[in-house]
Formats: C-alpha cells, sequence, structure tokens
C-alpha cells in the first residue's frame, strides 16, 4: 500500500495520476512499485481485472472511482480517440503540475487556457514523451535532451479542425506518408509520432491541389504500378476518398479527367500481389462477387468478413 495517497483531481489523466502518486511517494518511476504490465495496461488504457487487483494492492481505490479511460468510436483507423503517448501543455504543467486527461483526447489540439497547442514530442529533440515524471516538472523525457518544454504556436489551418475531420486527416496522413496504400490500418488508439505534424500533412493532402498532384504523380509514375489499368493505379484515391466521413477539396480535384491510357495493352507484367480489403474490391473497385469468389482466399468459405484482406493479382487480367 502506498503511503500518501492524494485523491485524483478532477480532470486529471489516469496515467498522469500514477505519475504523480509515485512522485508523491518518493519513486523516480511507477515500476519501482507498481509490476511493467499493469504500468503499461494503464498507459495503454488496457487494463483488465487482474491489473486492477494489482494496481488495488497499492492504491485501495475501485475501478469506479478511478476517472480511466472511456471509448469511442470515431474513425476507421482506430477505436480509442484516445491516444496513449503524454500530449501536454507545457504552460498548464507549469502552474498546475498534473496531467490533465482532456490531453489525450485527439480532439483537443490546443489548449483552450493558453491557446498554445498540445504536444506529444519535444520541440527542441524532436523525440516523443514517454510516461515519466520528468514531465510533471515540465521537462523532456528524453534523457539525452531534458530541456525545459516550451509552448508551440497551433498553425492556423488544423485550429478550428472538429473530431470527424482531424480523424480525416489522420487518415490522409497515412497516403501522404505512403501513397500506394491500398488496405487501411487499424489499431486500437491513434498512433502518430507527432500528432499535429500527421494532421497538417493530411489536411495538405485533403486540401492543396499541389499535393494532390504530388500524390497522383506518385500513383501514375510508380514503376511497379504503371502496367496496371488505370483504375488500379488510382485505388489508393478513391480508398481514400470513399473512406473520409466529411467533404473535402481532394473529392472534387479527383474528378478531373483523369489520364486514360491510350496504348490498349501496355505488356504485362506478372503481376503477384495486390492486397486489398474484400469490402473495398466491392464497393471501391467494383469487381463483381462472382468473379472475387473465385479467388483462393473463398476457397471452402461461406462468406468472408469485408475487412478480410484478398489478393486480386490473379483477377487482373480479367478486369
Ligand atoms: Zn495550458
Ligand atoms: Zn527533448
Amino acid at each position: 500500500m502506498l503511503s500518501i495517497l492524494p485523491e485524483q483531481i478532477t480532470d486529471e489523466s489516469f496515467a498522469g495520476y500514477i505519475l504523480r502518486l509515485s512522485k508523491r511517494n518518493g519513486f523516480a518511476d511507477p515500476v519501482e512499485w507498481l509490476n511493467q504490465t499493469t504500468w503499461e495496461a494503464i498507459t495503454k488504457n488496457s487494463m483488465s481485472a487482474n491489473h486492477w487487483r494489482t494496481l488495488n494492492t497499492f492504491i485501495p481505490i475501485s475501478e469506479k472511482e478511478l476517472r480511466a479511460h472511456f471509448f469511442a468510436r470515431h474513425s476507421l483507423i482506430f477505436d480509442d480517440y484516445r491516444c496513449n503517448k503524454p500530449r501536454i501543455c507545457a504552460l498548464c504543467i507549469k502552474e498546475l503540475g498534473y496531467l490533465k486527461e482532456s490531453w489525450q483526447y485527439i480532439g483537443n489540439l490546443y489548449c483552450p487556457k493558453h491557446k498554445t497547442l498540445l504536444i506529444d514530442n519535444c520541440p527542441a529533440c524532436n523525440q516523443s514523451f514517454t510516461w515519466q515524471q520528468q514531465l510533471l516538472s515540465n521537462q523532456c523525457t528524453n534523457d539525452y535532451c531534458a530541456n525545459p518544454l516550451k509552448a508551440e504556436i497551433i498553425p492556423n489551418e488544423i485550429e478550428e479542425l472538429f473530431i470527424d475531420e482531424i480523424c480525416d486527416c489522420l487518415l490522409a496522413s497515412i497516403f501522404a506518408k505512403d501513397p500506394l496504400t491500398t488496405v487501411l490500418p487499424h489499431s486500437k488508439v491513434p498512433h502518430f509520432d507527432n500528432l499535429a505534424l500527421a494532421i497538417t500533412q493530411g489536411f495538405n493532402l485533403l486540401t492543396c491541389d499541389d499535393e494532390f498532384t504530388v500524390f497522383c504523380n506518385n500513383l501514375t509514375d510508380n514503376k511497379d504500378w504503371n502496367h496496371l489499368p488505370m483504375q488500379f493505379r488510382y485505388f489508393p484515391l478513391d480508398l481514400l476518398i470513399t473512406s473520409l466521413q466529411s467533404l473535402w477539396p481532394i473529392a472534387c480535384m479527383a474528378k478531373s479527367p483523369r489520364k486514360r491510357q491510350t496504348e490498349a495493352h501496355l505488356e504485362m507484367y506478372e503481376q503477384t500481389q495486390f492486397i486489398v480489403a474484400y469490402g473495398s474490391a466491392l464497393n471501391v473497385l467494383t469487381i463483381p462477387n462472382e468473379l472475387l469468389r473465385s479467388l483462393p482466399e473463398f476457397k471452402n468459405k461461406e462468406k468472408l468478413p469485408l475487412n478480410a484482406r484478398i489478393n486480386i493479382a490473379p483477377l487482373l487480367e480479367s478486369l
């Protein structure tokens, strides 16, 4: 049992509370009293009944009384809209000395009090923050840096985004990073090295002509892809657009006539892989179900879930 048990502050994050408890009781790190797996479960929002039992041997406060995390579904690419690495307002920490739960919510991009960007990595060394006590003293968690953290200005263009738009931008950032994305990744919580930067990159792809052109050129000029029919070369673009929740300029930009290939048949390379989700093959590429069912993935199966990954390369010649 820990000897000093300050209460969790109303708007304090769960992991931040454990850090503060640790510090108040003279520990340098929660794993000095709590086992590694329980501490990890706290920071990753994946507490099992066992983890709660372990935690309760040190803190006699029930799961209900502790304000842990909540779940919600907002995005195709993650289940929870709270990230599991620390995000902070450096100015608030200086004033308050604790980490707020609301900072974990990716819908909050800036601190409403100081109007500064919530940051998840150090502006000095560019390293992501980890759940360590240095944060409570407003210090970078990278030991080689250990700089005091400064407030950052929020980029104008992303300042007013709502949660659905933020999720769209994060989705687009995946395509901005890898234009040849044919299957949407899915994780429990948002994983981005620098959330604000990812949102900005996604926002630019969704709204800027120049970024859009570069993206399309990457699709059409790629040497591994340029023998494919146009419908397949543009598939990542169509997948992105059909997966968005809000209306963005990219939907209009994509309507401009696509360069059609005049050469009737380029020499067909042997394409061995083109992995997509079953649902995308049906709804984005509009491949008839009967044709899809001829693929080996369907062998001896009544049906497949829409998010099942299938390789449609064997069908390319018949399309
Ligand atoms: Zn603040
Ligand atoms: Zn640093």
